[in-house]
């Protein structure tokens, strides 16, 4: 029998652990047979020493090995993304009824808002009678008969990370390359795919606010993928400004509707389009990038997209014609003429969260009519008195609070300044 505290203290001076010890860990922990004292000072060696690359592997096994899996279901490859998380992130709602059209399965398992960033099934949730706590059942029927399904995990699904997650969050752990690496593959793992892509976002509107660090993390998850047998692999986003033009939930459903149908702001659609193509390059259901991304544009014009869409929110419970409105709007305009340098992604999402399209604490209610509208992209040319974002609110909001955010979020200077590229292909 393996003694806790010896495998901590091995790990807090730095040796890398056996996997037995990682298994022992990770499963007595799921158990309750470990207590969250000892885990804790587990999460922080690890959190001071890093893991290497077998560690991880060894990690992402031993948590999804504490659930189920979701069973495979006919002969079609299987494909989910994964978003490290940013301001207007809409891009899931998109991505899993386009794939499902271009004849994959597509079991996305999302999560809810996380810090500043907004989650996927908060988003859905703005469509009144969307069910997001599908059982394993229930997932694998949807995809039988429509194709793709966006639920939260059920606890069922890595256990393990439930727990952890919680834990880290307590704890000052939570940016761990090794345990976010573990915690995201994990539960991608345990949805038994043959493909996977990480959109992983930097910028002030981001998880991980450099570049550098985002290269860490991404090279983390595709390696670990890949050493798990899962082809992974990753692109590098801008979160410098929103993704297209909504920030919040109902809004960010409507802008999804639009990009289902061939609209949409052009940067929602060009990441979606190229994280949808390389995936199926990646799972050889395409030969090249180009001709996936064009057939994947003809089922975006076609329409065939938002008719999926439909169909996945109708088998959910969801009602589309019942969508909220929008909540009262203002106008922040600009209280100077030039370029605009830069727009603060901390001070916007603080400003959603204060409207009430974000939590302030665990298991906050959301108000779905809520949220932004970006106005204007970094490097316009800006005239005083311009509006720059509208803001819809709520009975509930702090919109004092909102509009004072909000304020200081534009830096408008007199350089002109290069376009912003959007996303880059992640490589060693
Ligand atoms: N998202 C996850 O699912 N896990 C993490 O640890 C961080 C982000």
């Amino acid at each position: 029998m393996l003694n806790p505290v010896l495998v901590i203290e091995r790990k807090r001076d730095g040796h890398a652990l056996t996997s037995d010890e990682i298994r022992f860990l990770i499963s007595g922990y799921a158990k309750g047979e470990i207590p969250d004292y000892q885990m804790s000072a587990w999460a922080m060696a690890v959190y001071l020493q890093g893991m290497n690359a077998e560690e991880i592997a060894v990690l992402t096994s031993a948590m999804i090995a504490t659930g189920d899996r979701l069973n495979p279901v006919g002969d079609k490859p299987r494909v989910d993304k994964h978003s490290t998380g940013g301001l207007g992130d809409k891009v899931s709602l998109i991505l899993a009824p386009l794939l499902a059209c271009a004849d994959v399965h597509v079991p996305m398992i999302s999560g809810r808002g996380l810090g500043i960033t907004g989650g996927t099934l908060d988003k859905l949730e703005a469509i009144p009678g969307y069910r997001t706590n599908l059982d394993e059942a229930a997932i694998e029927q949807q995809l039988r008969e429509v194709g793709c399904v966006i639920t939260g995990a059920s606890d069922r699904i890595v256990p393990a990370d439930k727990k952890l997650y919680a834990l880290r969050d307590v704890t000052a752990t939570v940016p761990s390359v090794a345990l976010i690496t573990a915690s995201i593959l994990s539960k991608k793992m345990a949805e038994s795919l043959t493909g996977l892509i990480l959109d992983v976002k930097f910028g002030s509107g981001a998880f991980m606010q450099t570049e550098t660090e985002a290269r860490i993390l991404a090279e983390s998850l595709v390696s670990t993928g890949n050493l798990l047998g899962l082809p992974t692999s990753a692109l590098l986003s801008d979160m410098t400004q929103p993704l297209g033009k909504m920030v919040g939930n109902a809004n960010e459903v409507v802008e999804s509707r639009e990009t289902l149908k061939g609209g949409g702001p052009a940067d929602v659609r060009i990441l979606t389009l190229e994280l949808s193509a390389r995936l199926l390059v990646d799972i050889r259901a395409s030969l090249d990038i180009d001709s996936a991304r064009q057939s994947l544009e003809q089922i975006l014009d076609s329409g065939r997209a938002f008719e999926q869409f439909e169909r996945m929110v109708t088998a959910q419970g969801g009602r589309l014609d019942a969508m909220p409105k929008l909540g009262k709007s203002h106008d922040l305009t600009a209280k100077a003429s030039g370029f605009l340098q830069s727009i603060d992604g901390q001070r916007l999402g603080h400003a959603v969260i204060a409207l009430g399209g974000g939590r302030k604490f665990v298991g906050q209610a959301i108000d779905p009519s809520v949220g932004l509208e970006m106005l204007v992209r970094v490097g316009d040319k800006i005239q005083t008195g311009q509006p720059l974002v509208r803001v819809f609110s709520g009975e509930k909001s702090d919109r004092a609070s909102a509009m004072r955010l909000l304020d200081d979020a534009f830096t408008v200077g007199d350089t002109a300044l290069p376009p912003v590229l959007l996303f880059q292909p992640w490589s060693k």
